[in-house]
């Protein structure tokens, strides 16, 4: 996930403004003096490969048996083990080298999830109103008969203070923040998720430190249709540890419409179990360089995913297209410079232990790391590349940017973070890459159980791959090195 984004509508809102200038401003090729320029040969191998990605459906293929064979695939779970077993066959399908790289995972198992309001004001005589809600990963249990007591409503921590203590012990406390869908609408979905994600992250213990006994999130994403979206919560040493759910954004809506009128007061039943760690691994796939096999352009994507959906779009599509920039190479029988390294990771969604596995195994080789990209915001219409490391980086890259422009995917923009699984590796220097890709509706069905084979336009899928493979095939090939 991409915290930091340039400003894409501001660009696009200043060229409205200003019609010509903008040209001018906004133009991508740099000053002749700082040209830089690709032999014939690379530039027309770049092209096979943009070409080659655009026709071939073996990224939807990859990502159909990752999302509807195997299913969602948890950290810990059996799917989670299946689709480790299966992306290493298919890479060694391809001919490469594969190696499963071990690192230990949470181990979280959903059980039943159950809400219903059972005292609000006006209600009928005898009834309830059932919450569309599911437990936040990593959420402790209610106990086994559920739990019931009255809720209090805050937009934000500043008004969870603000109640205090005497107000919030004993009670469930419901954080409203909404997602900001006109961000989302206009480009900024990255900064729409931020600014709501937190509450799911640390409201939890928040509301611990002043008594609650349990806590809910409105869902944080767009598409408002009753759904609710789980993710990871991170509990604070210094507070109790209480169950913690998300609500339905329209569940959200009731609830402080209710709560404005009078007491409510709601039932909470989550049985989730956290079980030892387990086992897991990375999937690392090499595809040696013929002139430097030591150095190392990574391609990747997460194979875990939540498991109330299918993890098409986050993160089948990531690893699928990694996948197929591997198999493409082979495809064309192009043997770039450098090594080409596929890596599915494990456990970005409740943990990131693959990607600090990874940083931590392979410390000593970080100056051998020439570059590593990670797709991991679904598989929308791609603008360009994120880059994060030098600028000069994106000079050296011109030639790539020209060709790429022929499918409108010429954009790039220097960002402080591409990816949380090369996270790590970018803050030991080495330069590290994202697809910029239309996510604007990405947040409609993240994390939830809408997270299906169907959200990805297969078309959309290819100019992905294409994207992703030309700047793999460029970086693993170019004869100038990356300034870090
Ligand atoms: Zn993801």
């Amino acid at each position: 996930m991409i915290i930091h984004r340039q400003n894409r509508a501001m660009i696009i809102l200043l060229a409205a403004t200003f019609f010509i200038y903008p040209l001018l401003a906004f133009a991508q090729r740099p000053a002749a003096s700082q040209e830089v320029k690709y032999s014939p040969q690379l530039a027309s191998e770049i092209k096979k490969v943009q070409q080659a990605a655009l026709e071939s459906d073996y990224a939807y293929r990859q990502l159909a048996h990752l999302s509807n064979n195997i299913g969602p695939r948890l950290s810990g779970s059996p799917q989670a083990q299946a689709a480790v077993e299966y992306v290493a066959a298919e890479l060694r399908k391809l001919g490469l080298e594969v190696q499963l790289e071990k690192c230990m995972v949470p181990h979280w198992v959903r059980g039943e999830e159950a809400g219903a309001l059972t005292e609000y004001p006006s209600m009928a005589p005898n009834t309830t109103q059932k919450i569309a809600l599911t437990a936040l990963g990593g959420s402790v249990a209610t106990p086994a008969d559920g739990l019931t007591a009255e809720v209090v409503v805050v937009n934000n921590f500043e008004e969870l203070e603000a109640l205090g203590r005497n107000r919030v012990v004993g009670k469930i406390v419901l954080f409203n923040a909404k997602f900001d869908q006109r961000l989302a609408d206009n480009g900024f979905e990255g900064q729409a998720y931020g600014q709501a994600v937190i509450y799911r992250g640390i409201g939890a213990s928040a509301a611990a430190r002043l008594g609650a006994v349990a806590a809910l999130n409105r869902s944080v994403g767009g598409a408002d249709y009753r759904l609710p979206h789980t993710g990871a919560l991170r509990y604070a040493d210094d507070a109790p540890k209480i169950p913690a759910a998300a609500v339905a954004s329209e569940d959200a809506d009731l609830i402080a419409h209710l709560v404005s009128e009078g007491k409510v007061r709601m039932r909470l039943l989550l049985t989730p179990q956290t079980l030892p760690d387990a086992v897991s691994y990375n999937v690392v796939a090499d595809l040696k360089g013929s002139e430097h096999p030591e150095q190392i352009v990574i391609v990747s994507g997460h194979l875990d995913s939540w498991d109330l959906g299918r993890g098409a779009i986050d993160d089948g599509a990531g690893v699928a297209i990694a996948m197929q920039t591997a198999q493409l190479f082979k495809q064309l029988h192009l043997r770039p410079k450098r090594t080409i390294r596929v890596i599915a990771w494990m456990n970005e969604e409740n943990g990131l232990a693959g990607g600090r596995a990874y940083a931590n195994d392979h410390k000593d080789e970080m100056a051998n790391h020439f570059a590593a990209i990670e797709s991991d915001l679904g598989a929308g219409h791609p603008l360009g590349f994120y880059a994060q490391g030098k600028p000069e980086i994106l000079t050296l890259l011109q030639p790539l940017t020209v060709i790429l422009q022929t499918q409108g995917a010429g954009v790039t923009r220097l960002v402080e973070e591409t990816g949380s699984d090369v996270a790590p590796l970018g803050a030991a220097g080495v330069p590290t890459f994202a697809p910029i890709q239309d996510a604007r509706t990405y947040f409609n069905y993240h994390h939830t159980a809408a997270d299906t084979l169907d959200k990805v336009n297969p078309k959309e899928l290819q100019e992905n791959c294409a994207v992703v493979a030309a700047l793999a095939y460029a970086l693993a090939s170019m004869t100038q090195s990356l300034p870090r």
